[in-house]
């Protein structure tokens, strides 16, 4: 049984039964406690013999968001939520947007044009967003919540600012994060997107 041995020790079923079906994580979640990728998360629970769950188009919006411009964003956003995806349209969906993005573009400014970021910026800079950004500070006692860094902190959307509007405010849609752990985010910056 090789392949078993290649999976870290302090990676065992019992703490992937209990992340992945008892507190409903995702992979992606799960990945980032333990610092593994989205892939060796879903092969370790496959060697486990945990059955995944079906495609949560979450992720998916997570990454579209870094790469499509507003208006894109929402009617696929406005679609996904209306529908569940089989797993070959889902990929197909996928391909296709994949395609969009890249080099190919010579326009390409990494995932978000100028005037976007200024305007995305004018919209972080309100008194709501202070407000916000503070209780999150507060609740995390001015800690990252991945390593425990107490200084360069920023606090961090779960759910993209950008595809979610409605949760910009929303506490519970924030953590704290130091400046490292935040650039190791899916949504960070410029970061062009993994699919
Ligand atoms: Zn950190």
């Amino acid at each position: 049984m090789r392949h078993i041995s290649q999976i870290p020790k302090n990676i065992t079923k019992d703490l992937l039964v209990k992340l992945y079906l008892d507190e409903h994580k995702s992979c992606l979640t799960i990945g980032k406690e333990i610092n593994k990728s989205i892939r060796q998360v879903s092969r370790y629970l496959q060697r486990f013999g945990i059955k995944a769950r079906p495609f949560s188009t979450k992720g998916l919006q997570t990454r579209l968001g870094a790469i499509l411009s507003d208006e894109t964003k929402e009617k696929i956003r406005k679609k996904l939520l209306g529908k569940k995806l089989s797993p070959e349209h889902r990929l197909k969906v996928i391909k296709t947007l994949n395609s969009y993005s890249g080099n190919r573009n010579n326009n390409w400014k990494g995932g978000i044009t100028p005037i976007n970021k200024a305007k995305s910026n004018k919209l972080r800079d309100t008194k709501e967003m202070t407000w916000w950004r503070n209780a999150v500070l507060k609740r995390d006692k001015y800690t990252c919540v991945w390593c425990g860094a107490k200084e360069n902190l920023h606090v961090d959307h779960i759910a993209p600012f950008a595809l979610y509007p409605e949760l910009r405010t929303s506490v519970d849609n924030g953590r704290t994060l130091c400046v490292e752990c935040h650039r190791k985010t899916e949504t960070y910056g410029n970061k062009k997107p993994k699919i």
